[in-house]
């Protein structure tokens, strides 16, 4: 496993997206000091025992408002072993220049590019056109790009249209809800016709055209029911520099996002798993697929385990239409005959999920 560090190498941004978290931007940048200060820190600090490599991610604001550090520091940083870097951008900011540098580093740096969908939903979430992010050009320089997706209670009508329109032109997307939506069960039951027309789009579809989220894992469903889940790495194997090298827990934590003067959470032992426990959520049967955001629980809540619970219907929703997806695809393929024990396991477990969910907003 490579360490995880996430630069913010920027506050600014350019566009203003009616999701974003981010309410502190300025025009503040990181210095390729600082940048290097940490890098080489990083380096030099590295337990070789626990991670094989570094990987540094850019972010911002929008990272591309300070292309000048970014080229310097991989410049100079390429003569190092076993790191890698990789940008995480809005994909609007692209022109001659930086895409001809980009080419030529390629290998060394990687571009994750956030697209919401369709132009309309674009222009509602973001306030641009899709025709301003170069997507033909990110999808040939680096192939394995998933596009970040995020649906926000104004796109989410259009969500099915928006997925599927990418995915069909060859285009690998990653979406997710946006955190802080006033999400209800009302949206659940939108949500839930959006994911029916996707999964009934892609059934008939091979393998490697089917969108990752519908093919992933359910198992940890089944874990023992006693063991806390925690959905990401903040505050635990991955950092965060902020643009003067403070570090915080996950980019939720800085003063980007949350008040300088908002700093109980130093108190907060994030290597200990009880700090994230939600003791209202311990008979939810899908608390170990849940996606809650902790830095956005503790900019809500002033803690970091109590969980958004306008999420839930959202959650349960999406995790109905995966398994319902799984069982279905497992049927169209399952020897009726000769099943192996796999596919027994696999349908047994897709048909308590759909039990125990029981859809109510179908
Ligand atoms: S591109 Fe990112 S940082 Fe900029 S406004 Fe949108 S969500 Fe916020
Ligand atoms: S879905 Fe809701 S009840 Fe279940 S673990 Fe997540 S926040 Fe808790």
């Amino acid at each position: 496993m490579k360490k995880q560090c996430t630069l913010i190498i920027s506050h600014s941004c350019n566009l203003n997206c009616i999701y974003c978290y981010e309410k502190f931007k300025s025009n503040k940048l990181m210095s390729f000091d600082t940048a290097k200060k940490i890098i080489t820190h990083e380096i030099e600090s590295l337990d070789n025992t626990r991670y094989n490599g570094l990987e540094f991610n850019f972010i911002g604001g929008e990272p591309l408002t300070n292309f000048s550090l970014i080229k310097s520091v991989c410049e100079w940083a390429i003569k190092f072993e076993k790191i890698h870097f990789n940008i995480i951008t809005n994909g609007t900011m692209f022109n001659d220049e930086n895409m001809e540098w980009f080419e030529h580093y390629k290998k060394f740096i990687r571009v994750d590019v956030s697209v919401d969908g369709i132009n309309s939903i674009q222009q509602t979430n973001r306030g641009c056109c899709v025709s301003d992010i170069p997507i033909d050009w990110i999808s040939k320089n680096w192939s394995n790009n998933r596009y970040k997706m995020t649906i926000s209670k104004k796109s989410l009508s259009d969500y099915a249209n928006s997925l599927i329109h990418l995915e069909d032109n060859g285009f690998k997307t990653m979406p997710s809800l946006a955190v802080g939506e006033n999400w209800n069960e009302f949206d659940a039951k939108i949500y839930s016709q959006q994911l029916s027309k996707i999964t009934n789009h892609f059934l008939s579809k091979p393998i490697n055209q089917i969108p990752s989220f519908l093919l992933q894992s359910i198992d940890s469903l089944f874990e023992k029911q006693d063991y806390i889940y925690k959905s990401c790495q903040t505050g635990d194997s991955s950092i965060t520099y902020d643009i003067d090298g403070a570090i915080y827990p996950c980019i939720l934590f800085s003063p980007l996002v949350i008040n300088k003067t908002n700093d109980n959470w130093k108190n907060i032992n994030f290597n200990d798993l009880s700090q994230f426990e939600d003791k209202e959520c311990s008979n939810c049967f899908i608390k170990n697929m849940c996606k809650t955001c902790y830095g956005y629980n503790y900019l809500r809540t002033g803690t970091i385990c109590t969980k958004d619970k306008r999420m839930c219907a959202m959650y349960k929703t999406e995790i109905y239409h995966i398994a319902n997806f799984q069982k279905q695809l497992i049927e169209n393929t399952i020897d009726k005959f000769n099943p192996s024990e796999i596919e027994i396991k696999r349908l047994n477990r897709v048909n308590i999920i759909l039990n125990e969910l029981n859809n109510s907003y179908e």
